[in-house]
């Protein structure tokens, strides 16, 4: 089946969140889902939206069959709020008394933005956009005891018929998928999710969220293009990884891992240098309960293709990862949204 996927470099993110705001005020600015937020940036380690994701089951076992895995509750969401800046700006100095409401919020993308994993001085952390992984054995549909779900056989996007949706009592589909990316709409009831913006796809315009990104860390193109920067880091150079593949989801959103700085150790009273003997300073381990165990091998040809760059010789993969050329990004994607409107 063809497959249209991502490939996002984790060493060029740096959580301003613009994507997950194109994302929102495309898609998700409506009542019933202020707590959708289809693309969001997590710092890791961390709890992530919604809290603490990672344990809440869902994908398949390692016999293949599907893990039930329950819901997020409104607490693990954050509760339905919103952004209030005018608030903010006109309250004559309340602050965050009036900037979140309704309430007082207790989390919500990127909560525990920095916080990180560790302890100085080695104390880490890197940031993780986050999407639907359009994946190729998506358990959500599995999971949907309506059939509302079904991969697109032109692109493999997985979509949503909403109209078999509305008549569901129960979206077994967000207990099912691993990675919490289905959100119920409750003004609406139906189950929403992140289709890499297909309405834009389908006037050649890319996705928000990458159109939108000033770090160019997100790719986009089929999979099966071995010209694509998508392929060639995924199958060619084989750094570009899925999330949790242990699921046994398939995604086909892939991340090139954060490679870290060497850890350090004090040498004197407040004098640091450079522990040549331990390793990076985020825990390979980590890593690897994230991508798996091929991380290792893409850390080390990153770092070894890096060196190759800095010696003066060409990396190809460098030069893939620095994509000096915009339209490299968007693949077969490139109009801008006000040239696909007039057409
Ligand atoms: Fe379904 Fe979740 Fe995979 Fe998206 S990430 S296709 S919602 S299982």
């Amino acid at each position: 089946m063809p497959q249209l996927a991502m490939a996002l470099d984790l060493n060029k993110c740096m959580a301003c969140q613009s994507c997950t705001v194109a994302c929102k005020v495309l898609w998700t600015d409506k009542k019933g889902m202020e707590h959708h937020w289809w693309m969001k940036v997590n710092t890791m380690p961390g709890r992530g939206y919604p809290r603490d994701w990672e344990k809440m089951g869902g994908g398949y076992d390692s016999e293949g069959k599907l893990v039930e895995g329950r819901k997020p509750t409104e607490e693990e969401y954050g509760g339905h709020w919103e952004f209030k800046p005018w608030e903010v700006y006109t309250s004559g100095g309340k602050g965050t008394d009036v900037y979140l409401t309704p309430g007082r919020p207790t989390w919500g993308p990127n909560w525990d933005e920095d916080i990180g994993g560790g302890l100085w001085p080695n104390a880490h952390f890197f940031y993780l956009p986050r999407l639907c992984n359009q994946c190729s054995r998506p358990s959500c549909a599995e999971a949907c005891p309506w059939d509302a779900i079904h991969k697109r056989q032109e692109d493999g996007i997985v979509v949503i018929d909403e109209e078999i949706c509305h008549r569901c009592p129960d979206p077994l589909c967000i207990n099912g998928c691993p990675y919490k990316e289905i959100f119920w709409d409750s003004v609406h009831r139906a189950a929403r999710k992140c289709d890499l913006c297909l309405l834009r796809l389908q006037r050649e315009v890319a996705p928000a969220c990458l159109r939108q990104c000033p770090g160019r860390m997100i790719w986009i193109d089929h999979l099966e293009n071995q010209e694509g920067v998508v392929y060639k880091l995924g199958h060619k150079w084989q750094v570009a990884l899925p999330l949790h593949p242990e699921w046994g989801c398939e995604p086909n959103i892939y991340y090139v891992p954060p490679m870290a700085p060497p850890r350090m150790k004090e040498v004197a009273p407040g004098i640091l240098d450079v522990d040549e003997d331990s390793g990076p300073r985020i825990p390979l381990d980590y890593l690897k309960s994230l991508f798996g165990e091929k991380v290792e091998q893409a850390l080390a040809t990153l770092e070894a293709e890096r060196e190759k760059q800095r010696r003066g010789e060409r990396s190809e993969l460098m030069w893939l990862l620095i994509s000096p050329r915009s339209s490299t990004l968007m693949g077969p994607f490139p109009k801008d949204p006000s040239q696909a409107k007039a057409s």
